[in-house]
C-alpha cells in the first residue's frame, strides 16, 4: 500500500503543471475472463499511452480469469509503459478487483478502465487534460449507451434518481467507474475500510474538486457482460444501504403513520357501533389492511435485514480480496515474478 502523504502529492502534480516532474499516470483495467478482448483493449491503450509525456503503467488486475486471459496479458511488454499483473486468488467481484489495483496505483492520476472498450482510452488525454487544470476527479457521463436495451437505460435511470433521493452523497447519474482520480483521493478511498464497496459511492464520498465530462459509451467490443438483473438489484440495494439509513427513517415514519391512522379509524368504529349502533362490517376491508400491513412490515423487516446482514459482513473483518500472483513489467526491463507456491 502506498504511504505517501497527500501534501506531496498536490506539490507533484503542480510540477506536473510545469512540466518540471513528469507525469505520472496509473491505469487500472480490471477484468474477468476477457480473453476475446483483453489484446485488442491493451493494443488501442497502448497507442494512447505512447501519445501522453511522462511514464504510464497499466495495471491488469485479474479477478480469478479461468479462461486464459492471463496468458495473454503475461506476454504483454512494452518499451515505455510499466506492466504490473495482479492475480487475485478467486473471482471476488470488479468492486474488490478495482479496490485492489487502487491498493498498488503508485500514478500521481489514476483511471479506472473496462477490459471490453466500452470505455475509449482515445479519452484519456482530455480527462488528463482536466486533471491539470487542477481537478482531483473526472467523472466520465455517459450521454449515450450504445448495445444497451431500454430497460437497462430505465432501470440504471430510476436507480440514480432512488439512489440520490435516499443517499446522503451526491452521487452523479450515468458515470460509471470509468473516471480519473486523484492520487490524493486515491490515497483516502484506500483508507476506507468498508467491505461492502459500492464504488460509485465511494468515488463520490471523498468530494474534492470534480468535474464531469460526457462520452457515448460503446457497445462491448465482444464478449459478454457479467451482470444480469438479480446481480444489478443486488447492486443498487448495496448502494442505498453502503451510503445511507434513510429506510430505516422512513420504516420508521411508515410505523408512526400507520399507528395514528390505526388510533383514528379505532375510534371512527367505536363511535359508529357506540352511537350510531352501526354492526361491524366488513370482511373485504379486514382482509385488505391485514395484507397490507403484513407485507408492509415484511417489507420493513426486509429493510432491516439488509442492514443487519451488512454489519455481520463488516465485522467480520475479512478481507476484501486475496492477491495469488503479481507479476511486474518494468518498461523495457525484464520481468521480475513474485508468484506463491502451491
Ligand atoms: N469484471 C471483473 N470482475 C467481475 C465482473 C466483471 O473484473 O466479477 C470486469 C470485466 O471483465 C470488465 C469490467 O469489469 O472489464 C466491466 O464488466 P462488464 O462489462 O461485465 O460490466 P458492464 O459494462 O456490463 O456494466
Ligand atoms: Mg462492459
Amino acid at each position: 500500500m502506498t504511504t505517501s502523504s497527500p501534501v506531496s502529492v498536490i506539490s507533484n502534480r503542480l510540477h506536473c503543471i510545469d512540466d518540471a516532474v513528469p507525469l505520472t499516470l496509473s491505469v487500472i483495467i480490471p477484468f474477468y475472463n476477457e480473453a476475446s478482448v483483453i489484446t485488442e483493449c491493451h493494443e488501442r491503450l497502448i497507442a494512447v499511452l505512447n501519445t501522453i509525456k511522462g511514464h504510464c503503467e497499466i495495471i491488469y488486475v485479474d479477478d480469478g480469469s479461468t479462461d486464459g486471459s492471463r496468458q495473454l496479458v503475461e506476454q504483454f511488454s512494452e518499451d515505455n509503459v510499466s506492466l504490473r499483473y495482479i492475480g487475485l486468488s478467486r473471482n471476488f467481484g470488479k468492486e474488490a478487483a478495482m479496490s485492489a489495483g487502487l491498493e498498488y496505483a503508485q500514478g500521481s492520476a489514476v483511471i479506472l478502465l473496462d477490459a471490453d472498450l466500452q470505455d475509449p482510452p482515445e479519452l484519456i488525454p482530455s480527462m488528463l487534460d482536466k486533471w491539470q487544470e487542477g481537478y482531483d476527479v473526472v467523472n466520465m457521463q455517459r450521454i449515450k449507451r450504445q448495445g444497451e436495451t431500454w430497460v437497462k437505460r430505465f432501470s440504471a435511470k430510476c436507480f440514480y434518481k432512488v439512489l440520490n433521493a435516499l443517499s446522503d452523497i451526491d452521487v452523479p447519474s450515468n458515470v460509471g467507474d470509468f473516471r480519473l482520480l486523484s492520487r490524493e483521493v486515491v490515497l483516502h478511498i484506500n483508507q476506507m475500510p468498508e467491505r461492502n464497496r459500492y464504488m460509485k459511492g465511494i468515488f463520490s464520498w471523498p468530494g474534492f474538486n470534480q468535474t464531469t465530462l460526457p462520452f457515448v459509451r460503446d457497445a462491448r467490443f465482444s464478449g459478454e457482460t457479467k451482470w444480469n438483473y438479480v446481480k444489478l438489484f443486488g447492486l443498487a440495494v448495496d448502494g442505498i444501504t453502503s451510503f445511507s439509513i434513510k429506510p430505516l427513517r422512513i420504516a420508521t415514519i411508515l410505523g408512526c403513520a400507520i399507528a395514528l391512522w390505526a388510533f383514528i379509524y379505532g375510534m371512527v368504529i367505536i363511535i359508529k357501533t357506540m352511537i350510531f349502533s352501526e354492526v361491524v362490517s366488513g370482511y373485504p376491508s379486514m382482509m385488505v389492511v391485514q395484507l397490507a400491513l403484513g407485507g408492509i412490515q415484511l417489507l420493513c423487516m426486509g429493510v432491516m435485514g439488509e442492514y443487519i446482514g451488512r454489519i455481520f459482513i463488516e465485522a467480520k473483518h475479512r478481507p476484501l480480496y486475496l492477491i495469488q500472483t503479481v507479476i511486474d513489467q518494468p518498461a523495457v526491463q525484464a520481468a521480475q515474478i513474485y508468484e506463491k507456491s502451491a
